[in-house]
């Protein structure tokens, strides 16, 4: 038996060293056929012995486990995207805002940023145990058995890797494969796929993973997160990464200001057409780890990291007709509707036009070629009109001053771009769109019940607003089209389910202009319940970290609309959650009311996130820089030498982190 084992043991690795070779370092030193044979063997062997089986082992490269539902995994660290620059102005204006965060020179790690689709995997013991995609950036889907086929993911890594860390990496499908691929669907008949990019990222959720195996996908990584692993900058992760067997592009390159860094971004402005996957730009990160945790994150992307756009290409097409959208807050947009053209790998036929101010500026009209440019949206945008060839009697664009759903008269307020439908109640698109809003996701997380759902309720006049969804019955939604019994129980069940979302959830979802999710937050915070809130001055509310006028306004308006103010006395009534929950108060004190607190160092006990919390939590303010304003700071090892200086100068207190927890004892 032991014999046996071995010679599976020997075999695995034998396998997995040439399987490393050749589709990491792209260097076989066996042929395809030699491989073949010692991957029968293996297969033999293990299907002989089963006792021996191992989820890890080479052979379950070919797939076959077949996914109905993926599992929903929350990410340990959340998944953030990135934020844009498109020029070096952009870039320079980065620098100055992280250099008044941070203290020293700054150094960067530039590298190349591959457009597929974004993956987590995590690795406990040398071993892949799971992979997750990206998701909403908060969860994603288990697609382990999946991403087990790629050849370029190990499974099980070499050298002196740590017990358990998770890498982030893109899942892309490099030209060749693409292409390969096409000419077989070709062959048997089949619509080719239109781009890489979205090919990969279905891919991820077939659910076959015999049919994933098939695909010639790879993985590339760039990031590594963790606790206690011992890393000190970007830099050094990557040459980790490839010595863990991790495949890393080896086109990183260190700069140490951001004219390297856009030496960097020429270069492979040129060099990426050589490229053998797309790729969309460069990523810019802060090399050092210390630095990056001392920038953080906003809302949506690192502080630490920038990604720099190439310039998009460039198409010219006609445009047929501009016809008017209306959004959910009333706000309209102008489409332009194209001659389908081929632009970047897919088929264009409508793009943005933004506002009225930008179709005067461009003096687009009906029947002109226009440039069309694809950024990083989804809509594509017009550029620009070919003048040489507008027809004769060519008009300009004369704006509409109607609402295309109500026929309302349109309103712009001074200084806005957008044209507004100001028919809140009773103007199709907004109504719905309100509600699609309210049950969205990450507001009221309604099962059950989709925006076309909430369109259809609107449009048989079953309800006018959110509040109208508490009184629906299972009756009265059954008739509607695809319908049946257990989704109309699915549906009274999940606005029932939705009764016990928090707080600063509803406040969400209620749609008050400028108040997302962070606001959202605050608020509830600050306030505690809604009443509060509905009650708060203008100069009260802008006296709230982070809440500025334009928010403050647009809060008063809401709650002094009477029907606003009806609609919440509703769902009141229905038992929506209008307050902080009584645990969420529980752990909020007032222990540091009117302390500014500044955080800087590395902590033993607790991390930077969980301190900033507990500050909040009792009533403090946190802050980013040293000012007089600041009451004293809480201070970790490595604190900067700049900071410390002028903590001193201003003649500032420091603590360490144990004295502060004293504090909130
Ligand atoms: P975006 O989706 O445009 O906000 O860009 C963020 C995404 O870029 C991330 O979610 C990653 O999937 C992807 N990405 C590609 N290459 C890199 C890289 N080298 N470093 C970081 N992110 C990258
Ligand atoms: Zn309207």
């Amino acid at each position: 038996m032991d014999k046996v084992k071995k010679q599976i043991d020997t075999l695995r690795e034998v396998l997995r060293n040439h399987n490393y070779n050749y589709y990491v370092l792209d260097k076989p030193t066996i042929t395809d056929y030699e491989f073949d044979c010692k991957l029968k063997e293996l297969q033999g062997l293990e299907k002989k012995y089963p006792e021996f089986f191992d989820p890890n082992s080479p052979t379950q490269r070919v797939g076959g486990s077949v996914t109905k539902n993926f599992e929903t995994i929350v990410h340990e660290h959340r998944m953030y995207s990135l934020d844009n620059s498109y020029s070096k102005e952009d870039l320079q204006n980065w620098e100055a805002r992280i250099k008044k965060l941070v203290d020293g020179e700054i150094q960067y790690t530039c590298e190349l940023k591959y457009d597929g689709a974004s993956i987590s995997l995590t690795y406990e013991n040398g071993k892949l145990l799971r992979a997750v995609t990206r998701g909403d950036g908060f969860q994603g889907d288990d697609v382990t058995a999946n991403i087990k086929t790629i050849n370029s993911v190990p499974l099980q890594l070499q050298g002196d890797y740590p017990d358990k860390f998770h890498i982030r990496g893109e899942i892309v499908l490099p030209f060749a494969g693409f292409n390969k691929m096409n000419e077989e669907r070709i062959e048997i008949g089949e619509e080719p796929y239109r781009n890489p990019r979205n090919t990969a990222s279905g891919s991820l959720k077939l659910q076959d993973s015999a049919e994933v195996a098939k695909r010639p996908l790879e993985c590339l990584l760039y990031n590594i997160t963790g606790t206690r692993l011992g890393l000190k900058s970007q830099y050094e992760s990557l040459q980790k990464a490839r010595a863990w067997g991790f495949k890393v592009p080896d086109a990183a390159k260190l700069a140490n200001s951001i004219e390297e860094v856009l030496e960097f971004v020429m270069y492979w402005d040129e060099q990426r057409h050589h490229l053998p996957y797309e790729t969309d730009g460069v990523v810019i990160k802060v090399n050092s780890l210390q630095q990056q945790e001392e920038l953080g994150y906003t809302a949506k992307a690192p502080r630490w990291a920038m990604a720099y756009k190439f310039k998009a290409e460039r198409v010219s097409t006609r445009l047929h007709s501009i016809t008017y959208q209306v959004g959910r807050t009333g706000a309209i947009t102008p489409v332009a509707n194209l001659e389908p053209v081929e632009l970047a790998g897919t088929t264009v036929k409508r793009a943005s036009l933004h506002n009225a101010d930008q179709i005067e500026k461009l003096d687009v009209r009906v029947g002109d070629e226009v440039y069309v440019e694809k950024g990083g949206e989804i809509i594509p945008k017009i550029l620009g009109v070919d003048l040489t060839k507008r027809p004769l009697h060519s008009e300009p664009t004369k704006y509409i001053e109607h609402c295309p759903e109500c026929a309302t008269e349109l309103v712009r307020n001074d200084g806005e771009a957008q044209h507004y439908c100001p028919n809140e109640s009773d103007c199709k698109p907004q109504v719905i769109g309100r509600i699609q809003h309210f049950i969205s996701r990450k507001a009221m997380d309604i099962d059950g019940l989709g925006g076309e759902t909430v369109a259809l309720l609107v449009n048989e006049g079953l309800i006018k607003n959110y509040s109208d969804l508490y009184e629906l019955t299972k009756e009265q939604v059954m008739p509607l089209e695809r319908m049946a019994e257990k989704s109309a129980d699915n549906l009274i069940k999940g606005i029932e389910k939705s009764k016990a979302i928090p707080f600063e959830r509803v406040l969400f979802a209620l749609g008050i202009r400028y108040v997302g999710e962070t606001v959202a937050k605050k608020l509830a915070k600050h306030y505690k319940n809604i009443l509060a809130i509905a009650e708060a001055s203008k100069e009260d509310l802008v006296n709230v970290d982070e809440i500025g006028v334009k928010i403050a306004e647009s809060v008063c308006d809401f709650f002094n609309s009477e029907k606003n103010n009806h609609n919440i006395e509703r769902l009141r009534r229905f038992g929506v959650q209008l307050e902080l929950s009584a645990d969420v108060l529980q752990n909020q004190t007032e222990k540091l009311k009117g302390e500014v607190v500044v955080v800087s160092g590395v902590f033993e006990s607790v991390s930077r996130n969980e301190l900033k919390k507990l500050i909040e939590d009792n009533g403090g303010k946190v802050s980013s820089s040293i000012s007089s304003k600041t009451s004293y700071i809480v201070a970790g090892s490595n604190m900067g030498p700049s900071k410390k200086e002028k903590a001193d100068r201003l003649n500032i207190l420091l603590i360490n982190e144990y004295e502060f927890l004293q504090k909130i004892e």
